[in-house]
């Protein structure tokens, strides 16, 4: 899995969502990526900021606002 990969389902393995596969993946991209590991601690942050009263688990918005955040910002970064 590359960095797209990993953005491309952050939320989703913050949700747990992700198939084990899928997660081991991008476990092991974070494990030598520091670019990635940084983004999916500010993202962790961010939502729990966002879902700090509310224990349920993100709209299809929020996911997608999200996505689009972290692909801009790595769209502005030199591969
Ligand atoms: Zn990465």
């Amino acid at each position: 899995m590359n960095c797209k990969g990993v953005i491309h389902e952050i939320s989703n393995y913050i949700d747990g969502e992700l198939d084990l596969t899928i997660r081991h993946e991008l476990e092991r991209h974070l494990e030598h990526c520091e670019d990635c590991t940084l983004v999916l601690d500010q993202t962790r942050k961010s939502i729990e900021i966002l879902c700090d009263s509310e224990p349920i688990p993100l709209s299809a918005e929020v996911h997608s606002r999200l996505r689009a955040a972290l692909r801009e910002k790595f769209a502005k970064k030199p591969a």
